[in-house]
């Protein structure tokens, strides 16, 4: 029945006056009382004329509303000045690091603010990384669900304790760029749709978009493709049975600029916000909303308490986090031109309609050094034959290649650069630097201290024709710089660096024998020079944000000692990764992607398949060496329920953001006792791998169910201890339409990656 409300079922009489939530949403039901009908239009169809963030709500002096400004996220304040580029997505999950994933937020959460910011339009779970290829890979953490599910957690909790809301996003299934909207123009084609299974959805794409609905994220952002047939932002069975009914979300849903493409259909299948509506200055024709909602509404076809309820979903988070108040910063007007400059350029009439220029509000405070210390965290060192690194004061340090240097096209540039590092991707989730250490910069800066000195060559051609007789004397250590650079809009070509990366790195390894290589990139690399014998190390650094020099440097002379994990995997050949990304519709012209695979993407797939990967997700190496307690090896087990526990979710403790509370309680707590064996200090990551009883089919070899990054003095020991969620040992069950416990033994395995989990199996009966 189309007329009925889409989502809803709060009544006054039903709502817990102690409910943060329901507080909030008492509020946004007596704003919504007192707008008229005009005003309300207005509350869920985004107005470029209202404000100059990439999304605005028009302000409502009469009723007293300011207005709201979204904006870009996912790594920086993107479309602004004096703001800093903090790590990605994936650079995060490299850390395996909860205090600083949460941390991260909480400085970024303050620049969004400071700039006065209302929404951060992020953190990303979708695309999860099911193609190694994907553009946006990078935005995002991992395609490890449980990983990512972490993350989405943390940063929503860290940027909304900063009082900013966050629009956890793209809802669902957005896994590749290639033809990911409706094609613009006279055709129309349509989006891909992302064709996934009830349970695939559920253990894998919804499973980190349920972290941060339980985290409370205020907004989901429903993405551009289809699924199943049906676009995201019209999907009632995703907006409406599953993230309303199913996981109690309790804010509003937000369309991708220009997802939308219907008024009826969507209002009523959950969409509650239009972006970015009437846009005026980059404008793509009328909104779905605005007018034509007032259309539809007039004609009966969607239903006033239907408009009702979608502005309280707006309002709901706006009173939530206090919003309201005036400790709440205005926004900071340089962002209309730094918008309007990223866009047009100078020497165009950009300032027409703009308010007066004025200095951008510098909101970066000592940013920088977490930067440093979390961009060195997150940095994956994958080889080091004998002990290469860390560096001590070589005499003479070589850096090659078009990594090292400055980006000679500026510093924000948005697209693939030639000469220049490379510390951030590529679209909407990109930044302008205020300010960038390159590697060049800190390693001359490492070797005026040493009393080393630096040699350099940033023209790859250069090298990779042969040229060497700039080079003199030849350099103990030879540092390649190689990158290859990722963004929205596309995906990328091959797995294989950028620039010839390739060829550079074989060029500069055949006459130096102790050959470095840094690779910056947004995710899964190629790397069929691993073996060559003159590369004695390799680092994989991400996307790390601007302090980049510095953090390599940090790691390079062992400052800090390595302990970055690989959030996923690299493949011995780029075949091995599997599903490839669609490059082209079907013979009808229809774009479809069927997620045939299931749950099986990256080590899952590689476990299933028996295929031995180069480097395993989980990997990386370190300085000291560390064990786990093999011989005292315990899993203390404290099953406090699982006993008298029936294999569902006991319904009778409530839903709330997140779903059924009882999927959130602790059933069992792994305890792995882990010691720092060699003579280093340093931090490792203590993961922990799970296996359904063999009475479940088609589940993957082993699955990620916990980590800890743990820092031990050498000689010294912890316990880390896991604890597992009713919701961690479940699977779901498509018959039940719900979370099932599954009967028989699970087996844990403790380890520093997904394959070096050695002498660790110990099963447990949960019931
Ligand atoms: C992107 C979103 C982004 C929005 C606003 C879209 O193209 O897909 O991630 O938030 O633009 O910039």
């Amino acid at each position: 029945d189309p007329t009925n409300s889409a989502g809803n079922h709060h009544h006054y009489d039903e709502l817990d006056p102690t409910d943060a939530w329901d507080v909030a949403y008492h509020r946004a039901s007596n704003f919504v009382s007192s707008l008229t009908f005009e005003e309300k239009i207005h509350m869920v169809t985004g107005d470029s004329y209202a404000g100059y963030c990439v999304g605005n709500l028009a302000t409502q002096s009469r009723a007293n509303f300011t207005g709201l400004c979204m904006s870009d996220g996912p790594q920086a304040v993107n479309r602004a000045d004096l703001i800093s580029i903090f790590p990605s997505g994936v650079t995060v999950a490299a850390t395996w690091d909860k205090d600083l994933m949460y941390r991260r937020a909480l400085l970024m959460g303050s620049e969004f603010r400071g700039k006065g910011i209302n929404v951060h339009l992020g953190p990303v779970a979708g695309p999860l990384g099911r193609h190694a290829l994907g553009g946006r890979n990078w935005e995002g953490f991992s395609p490890d669900p449980y990983l990512t599910g972490i993350a989405m957690g943390l940063t929503v909790q860290g940027f909304q304790d900063m009082g900013v809301q966050t629009s956890s996003k793209h809802f669902i299934g957005n896994e590749q760029e290639t033809q990911r909207s409706m094609s613009d123009g006279e055709d129309k084609t349509d989006a891909i749709s992302s064709n996934i299974d009830d349970k695939t959805l559920h253990e894998l794409y919804l499973w980190p978009f349920a972290n941060a609905i339980r985290a409370g994220t205020t907004s989901i952002m429903c993405s551009y493709n289809r699924i199943n047939g049906t676009y995201a932002c019209h999907n009632k069975k995703l907006l409406v049975d599953i993230l309303r009914e199913e996981l109690g979300f309790r804010g509003y849903v937000v369309s991708d600029w220009w997802a939308t493409h219907a008024t009826v259909e969507a209002a009523n299948s959950g969409l509650d916000l239009e972006m970015p509506g009437w846009e005026a200055r980059y404008r793509r024709g009328d909104p779905w909303f605005g007018d034509k909602l007032e259309e539809a509404i007039g004609a009966g076809d969607v239903t006033n308490m239907r408009l009702d309820e979608m502005i309280e979903n707006v309002m709901t988070p706006y009173f939530l986090l206090d919003q309201d108040k005036d400790d709440y910063p205005t926004v900071d007007d340089s962002i209309a031109w730094v918008r309007a400059v990223t866009k047009f350029g100078w020497g165009s009439d950009i300032g027409a309609g703009l308010p007066p220029m004025v200095e951008a509000r510098d909101v970066r405070a000592e940013h920088a050094k977490f930067i440093r210390e979390m961009g060195a965290a997150a940095i994956v060192l994958l080889k080091n034959t004998d002990n290469t690194l860390p560096l001590q004061a070589p005499k003479t340090i070589g850096v090659f290649g078009n990594d090292a240097g400055d980006p000679a096209d500026g510093m924000y540039r948005d697209s693939k650069v030639k000469m220049g590092t490379l510390d951030i991707g590529g679209g909407s989730g990109s930044g302008r630097h205020s300010n960038i250490v390159t590697p060049l910069d800190a390693i001359q800066e490492k070797a005026e201290g040493l009393g080393s000195r630096v040699q350099y060559v940033l023209n790859n051609q250069l090298l990779i024709s042969g040229e060497t007789r700039m080079i003199y004397p030849k350099p103990d250590v030879c540092l390649v710089f190689t990158k290859s650079w990722a963004g929205e809009g596309s995906d990328r070509d091959s797995l294989d660096l950028d620039w010839d990366g390739n060829k550079l790195i074989a060029s500069v390894a055949s006459w130096c024998s102790n050959t470095v290589v840094v690779m910056h990139a947004g995710g899964v690399i190629a790397m069929p020079w691993a073996d060559n014998p003159n590369v004695t190390a390799v680092l994989a650094a991400h996307y790390p944000g601007e302090e980049s020099g510095h953090s390599i440097v940090d790691i390079l002379w062992g400052t800090t000692n390595p302990s970055g994990k690989l959030p996923f995997t690299i493949p011995k050949n780029p075949e091995d990764y599997q599903p490839p990304v669609v490059r082209k519709p079907q013979a009808d012209g229809n774009w479809v992607s069927d997620f045939d695979e299931g749950p099986m993407i990256d080590y899952r797939h590689f476990d299933k398949n028996g295929i031995e990967p180069l480097y395993e997700f989980g990997y990386g190496l370190s300085y000291t060496t560390f064990e786990i307690g093999y011989d005292t090896f315990e899993l203390d087990l404290h099953v406090s329920n699982a006993g008298a526990a029936s294999s569902m979710p006991n319904e009778s403790l409530g839903k709330k953001p997140g779903g059924w509370v009882d999927l959130w309680t602790k059933l069992a707590t792994a305890v792995v006792p882990v010691t720092n064996t060699g003579v280093e200090a340093g931090h490792t990551v203590v993961q922990l791998y799970m296996s359904y009883p063999d009475s479940e089919d088609d589940q993957p070899v082993k699955i990620l169910r916990g980590f800890e990054r743990v820092y031990l003095e050498p000689g010294q020991s912890v316990d880390v201890k896991f604890p597992l969620l009713r919701r961690d040992l479940s699977v779901w069950d498509v018959k039940d339409q719900e979370w099932r416990l599954p009967y028989g033994r699970f087996t844990l395995m403790a380890g520093f990656s997904s394959r070096d989990v050695a002498g660790g199996s110990i099963g447990m009966t949960i019931l």
